[in-house]
């Protein structure tokens, strides 16, 4: 074995280095606004490529409980029932009262085990179906959190391009419903990933 002068090769020295990016990056910023926002497809982004990308190429982390609350909307979450009265179009506060029902706001509180992930350095989630049999989970309460608002054609169009890459029968599967939501700007972008798949462009977009 030849010792190679100046030590490690490229290759070996990368192997040291803890790996934080799974995927490359552009089509992990695509996963995040994918999963970020919400759209009509959004159920297939969660079995088509949510769950098989963060199974295939994330680091798992572990088991988390996630709380959602659902805000009571006699009270608007607030806890309590405002009466009012109303004189020449002005509305009054006459009393309030702790709301029948719900307790401090909260209508229903749901639990759910959630897998955690990282990937290219953002934690995700998805759902676990089976019980992990761990005590004292690190727990998460949504549904008072607001999160990133994505534009949902911009979503749309992340899915597509995920989909294109990851999955690519069923790229060719849906396409023909994705063209028929009528939306020009997804009609073009799957007319521009057909036709990349006919030629040798491989550059990111
Ligand atoms: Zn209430």
């Amino acid at each position: 074995m030849r010792i190679q002068k100046g030590g490690l090769g490229m290759n070996q020295q990368l192997e040291l280095i803890p790996q934080t990016k799974h995927i490359p990056q552009w089509l992990a910023d695509y996963f995040y606004k994918a999963n970020s926002g919400n759209y009509k497809y959004k159920q297939d982004f969660y079995e088509k490529i949510k769950n098989p990308i963060l199974q295939h190429f994330a680091e798992f982390i572990g088991f988390e409980l996630q709380i959602i609350e659902y805000p009571c909307h006699s009270c608007d979450g607030t806890g309590k029932f405002k009466h009012y009265y109303y004189e020449y179009g002005h509305r009054y506060l006459l009393r309030s009262e702790p709301c029948w029902h719900c307790t401090d706001g909260i209508y229903r509180t749901a639990k759910f085990t959630l897998k955690k992930y990282v990937l290219n350095g953002v934690a995700y989630h998805i759902p676990c179906d089976f019980d992990p049999n761990v005590k004292h989970l690190p727990t998460v309460v949504k549904g008072k959190i607001a999160h990133e608002n994505i534009d949902p054609q911009e979503a749309l169009i992340a899915y597509i391009i995920l989909l294109w890459k990851y999955d690519k029968a069923e790229f060719y599967y849906r396409m023909y419903g994705f063209v028929k939501d009528g939306l020009k700007p997804i009609t073009n972008l799957i007319q521009k990933l057909i036709r990349k798949d006919n030629t040798n462009d491989d550059l990111p977009f």
